[in-house]
């Protein structure tokens, strides 16, 4: 049997992976994609860590236990009487669960639809040879005119408390908790600590998040994460900051976490589990780099250039595993850019408009500079800011925390940045990277009809604020 070859392959289908696969066979070549992702019961799960055990999944349970927080706090509001709201964790899990596989299943069906061949297994490299890639794809071996790594990352461990998913608990195990823990230790209060501290916290565990830095979500803009603090304590979420955490050891009933607190006091938080979220590393096991030469940077990501070019020829990486921000929509964007450069088009990111999401509740999104980086940097800005409280469509959903708020360039009005903390701030968040995409000043935006009564009003309002003409504040 004559070796397989292809035009691109692409090993990792997770969001960047899947995504290049996809969009190379649009472009008309002949393309494959390699992943080793594996469902209970051994098939494949295609999607990464996004679909399996990030993006989705972790959605899945902030919806499930934002209904029931509802049900328990604010059902009664609207006249509704839910007496006895009890939550049946394993069926909550198995909802998400299936929410997972639909997904997974999605995607083998859109790659059989754009004629994607896949490979459910471990990709490596084998060797370069006269202009092609030998690539072990699972049981086999093929062939690759172009290769596109997308092989993502891992949760970073915390050196002396490795995950048992047991007691001490990754993003994996924080999404599969077969009981709603009585006490719910959180390390880090990144994006993916305090989503995860959110779902077991409105489900009735009492949560402690320990920080290491001294301020909270210092790359959010600060009055936004000032805001965010205030609600989180609110809602009964306990944040530490600037503690340094010391032995952490695990017994049958629990966890105990050593710490010494911002004013130099000892201190210890015994919890039944503990979710460590400091961050993700960068993923190459397996890739056999060594076989071609990749050069990987001092981090262990796979090195590239602003147009996503490994240090091999035709050998190109995306994702979580190479530079920038960690985040579904950024991978997706570099693999339909660079299956586009290998057409010889002009693929294009632009980090600038990224957007960022935290899904807790409220919700908080921002896209652009904040004000403290403005500063930084010496620009001159005006802002503008309107709060939910007096948009009619938030009194109405019963949901008037947060504001939104607008950054302009003091001279020429262009958008800078968009901050919003509040009700469906991530769908409210595209109007501003879209705007910015087209450099739309925030005369811009007041200038445009938006629907009411709606969200997206509170929008155009800081926008307006921005010209200190708000119409209903
Ligand atoms: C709990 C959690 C919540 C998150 N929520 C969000 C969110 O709301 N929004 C957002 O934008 N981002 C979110 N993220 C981040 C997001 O999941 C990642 O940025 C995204 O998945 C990165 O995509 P990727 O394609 O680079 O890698 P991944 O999704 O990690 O996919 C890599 C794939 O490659 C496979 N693979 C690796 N090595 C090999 C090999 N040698 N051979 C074959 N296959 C291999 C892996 O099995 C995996 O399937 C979240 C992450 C976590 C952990």
């Amino acid at each position: 049997m004559s070796t397989k070859q292809f035009d691109v392959v692409v090993i990792g289908g997770g969001p960047g992976g899947y995504i290049a696969a996809i969009r190379a066979a649009q472009l008309g070549f002949n393309a494959a994609c390699i992943d080793e992702w594996k469902n209970e019961k051994g098939g494949p799960a295609p999607g990464g860590t996004c679909t399996n055990v990030g993006c989705i999944p972790s959605k899945a349970l902030l919806q499930s236990s934002e209904h029931f927080e509802h049900a328990k706090l604010h059902f009664a509001d609207h006249g509704i009487t839910a007496d006895n709201v009890a939550i049946d964790v394993a069926k909550m899990i198995g909802r998400k669960n299936t929410v997972v596989k639909q997904n997974n299943d999605g995607i083998l069906y859109l790659f059989k639809k754009n004629k994607v061949s896949f490979f459910h297994g471990r990709g490596s490299f084998v060797a370069a040879k006269d202009g092609l890639y030998e690539i072990k794809a699972g049981e086999e071996v093929i062939l690759a005119k172009h290769v596109i790594l997308a092989t993502g990352s891992n949760a970073r461990q915390l050196p002396g408390a490795p995950f048992d998913e047991v007691n001490i608990l990754s993003n994996d195990g924080a999404l599969n908790i077969a009981d709603v823990p009585k006490k719910l230790g959180v390390i880090g209060s990144g994006v993916i600590g305090l989503e995860m501290g959110s779902v077991w916290r409105r489900l009735g565990a009492e949560v402690t998040v320990l920080e290491g830095l001294p301020t909270f979500l210092g790359a959010v803009d600060e009055s936004v994460a000032k805001e965010a603090a205030k609600l989180f304590k609110k809602q009964g979420l306990k944040i530490e900051l600037g503690v340094k955490i010391g032995e952490v050891k695990s017994a049958k009933d629990g966890v105990t976490v050593a710490y010494t607190d911002a004013k130099g006091a000892a201190q210890t938080l015994a919890v039944d589990k503990l979710i460590i979220s400091i961050g993700r590393v960068p993923n190459t096991i397996g890739l056999n780099p060594e076989a071609v030469g990749l050069k990987l940077d001092e981090r262990g990501a796979i090195e590239v250039d602003g147009d996503c070019k490994t240090n091999l020829p035709n050998v190109w990486a995306v994702g979580d595993v190479v530079r920038g921000p960690m985040l579904a929509h950024k991978a997706e964007e570099e693999g339909v850019a660079v299956a586009e450069r290998i057409a010889g088009q002009h693929g294009h990111v632009n980090f600038n408009t990224i957007p960022w999401v935290i899904y807790t509740s409220p919700e908080i999104a921002w896209v652009g500079r904040t004000e403290q980086q403005l500063k930084a940097d010496g620009v001159e800005y005006k802002a503008g800011q309107f709060p939910f409280l007096a948009n009619g469509r938030a009194r109405a959903l019963g949901d008037t925390n947060g504001f939104v708020k607008f950054l302009a360039d003091a001279k020429t009005d262009e958008i800078l940045g968009v901050h919003i903390i509040g009700p469906m701030a991530s769908e409210l968040i595209s109007e501003a990277v879209v705007a910015m995409e087209f450099k739309a000043s925030a005369e811009d935006i007041a200038r445009i009809c938006h629907a009411h009564p709606s969200l997206s009003e509170a929008t155009k309002e800081a926008a307006l604020a921005v010209d200190k003409r708000t119409l209903n504040f």
